[in-house]
């Protein structure tokens, strides 16, 4: 178990993060990956890049901490001082050292730069530190133990810290003894089931474990739950099999183990399944093929994508009849349906969704307000549609509509069996229930 005693404070450097134009997402990483290791980050500072500033705040922070990790400022150019100031705050002297020098060198080639002079001031370190290697850029992290304490140095660009971070510190970290080695508790993602009727449906579990701590973490319809014991080490075959146990009475309300997004999941059920995928978005615009598309390997189960905003788009690409568009609306269970229909015939998909609604904040009419949104699934099985009503932002909206859709989608495809219906013959199937509805 790692000391729970050692404070550890997040010092974040660069006048961007106080005026608002940089979300401060090292510390969200960092304090997420330091609770995944079983310790709390005790608190972040974020201040500018100015000389007296740094020194200032750096020594307050370095006289109560145990661990101080700063990031950002180890660039090459003249508004990048951190190393030198806290090298002076620390009494430490700044040293040349030639290995950080090749390994600029190296970097600056594999990028057919040429070294500048101001690279070289990033071959300096103070005299004690270690360095860690920065495969991403030019600037190293650096590692300093010094009066019983660790200083921990990265660099701003989240794709150099967040390698550095998992490489670098986090495994030094567990060799000292400051944090666990593996992740000290079991998550459980689940979907589609509130916080309160979770705790119910496990509860028989639940407690005839009177010393497994379970804590819920909710978030956009989903809700996480974390397993753990005092001394998980010695427990992880009990803890697996408590996991394996809610699983099973979660059923379709499980998404996974771990820490897997629902694109993630849905991709992954696709890629087995070795099944295809294709989206018509009005309302959602692009965003489901956009969290679809984050993923590597989508290629090989991701067709593509129409975002279809206007009626006549939804017309021309998709072949929704106008007259079920002047009849029923472009919001309505039809359309969603047709759109749903078209995009498989369109791209030769397997599995289709469709969004269209009313994201807000003007539209929507009495039957249908602001917030309501028709989804259309088509699958080998047939092609169905859902209203769903959410609250929010325009933003909010398009993101649990995006839920909703794949969350039907990964349910559709773990709860139906297989049927070997040819792609004629489905289409030649859904246009008959087209038909009939408009
Ligand atoms: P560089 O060599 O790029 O100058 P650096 O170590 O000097 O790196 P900074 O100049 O402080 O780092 O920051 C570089 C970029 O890293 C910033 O423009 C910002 O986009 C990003 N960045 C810095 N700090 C953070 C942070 N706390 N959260 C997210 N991004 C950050
Ligand atoms: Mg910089």
């Amino acid at each position: 178990m790692p000391s729970s005693n050692n404070k550890i404070i997040l010092l974040t450097l660069g006048e961007e993060l106080l005026l608002g134009l940089t979300p401060n997402s090292h510390l969200t990483y960092i304090g997420e990956q330091l609770r995944k290791h079983g310790v709390t980050l005790h608190s972040n500072l974020t201040i500018s890049d100015e000389a007296t500033d740094i020194k200032v705040e750096f020594e307050s922070i370095w006289s109560k901490a145990d661990i101080v990790i700063t990031s950002g400022g180890l660039g090459p150019t003249v508004d990048d001082r951190t190393k030198e100031i806290i090298s002076e705050s620390i009494a430490e002297p700044l040293v040349f050292d030639p290995t950080i020098l090749t390994a600029i060198q190296a970097r600056l080639q594999q990028l057919g730069l040429k070294m500048t002079e101001n690279n070289r001031k990033q071959a300096f370190r103070p005299e004690s530190a270690k360095v860690l290697e920065n495969p991403n850029g030019t600037a190293p992290g650096l590692w300093i133990e010094k009066e019983g304490k660790i200083l921990i140095m990265l660099p701003g660009p989240p794709r150099e810290l967040i390698p550095m971070f998992e490489n670098e510190v986090l495994p030094r970290l567990a060799q000292l003894g400051k944090i666990d080695e593996i992740e000290n508790y079991l998550q459980i993602r689940t979907i589609g089931v509130g916080e309160s009727s979770l705790e119910t449906n496990l509860q028989s579990i639940i407690t005839s474990h009177p010393d497994l701590t379970v804590a819920y973490c909710a978030h956009q319809g989903q809700v996480d739950i974390r397993l753990s014991f005092p001394n998980h080490e010695e427990r992880e075959e009990e803890l697996l099999d408590i996991a394996a146990q809610c699983k099973k009475l979660l059923g379709s309300n499980f998404l996974c183990f771990g820490h897997d997004s629902l694109p993630e999941v849905v991709s992954k059920i696709l890629k087995l399944k070795i099944k295809t995928l294709a989206l018509a978005e009005s309302c959602t615009g692009g965003l489901i093929a956009n969290a679809i598309t984050d993923i590597s390997g989508a290629s090989e189960f991701f067709r593509g994508g129409i975002t279809c905003y206007q009626d006549d788009v939804k017309i021309d690409m998709l072949n929704v009849p106008m007259e079920m568009i002047q009849q029923h609306s472009a919001v309505s269970q039809e359309v969603a349906m047709a759109m749903a229909a078209g995009v498989s015939e369109k791209f030769e998909a397997e599995y289709t969704l469709s969004t269209t609604g009313y994201a807000g904040p003007n539209g929507g009419d009495e039957n249908n307000p602001v917030g309501t949104v028709f989804i259309g699934l088509h699958s080998a099985t047939g092609i169905w549609s859902r209203k769903v009503h959410f609250e929010g932002t325009r933003q909010e909206i398009k993101r649990r509509v995006m839920t909703v859709a794949l969350d039907w989608l990964r349910r559709t495809l773990i709860e139906q069996p297989e049927e070997n219906i040819s792609h004629s013959e489905l289409q030649k199937e859904s246009k008959q229930i087209l038909k009939s509805l408009s």
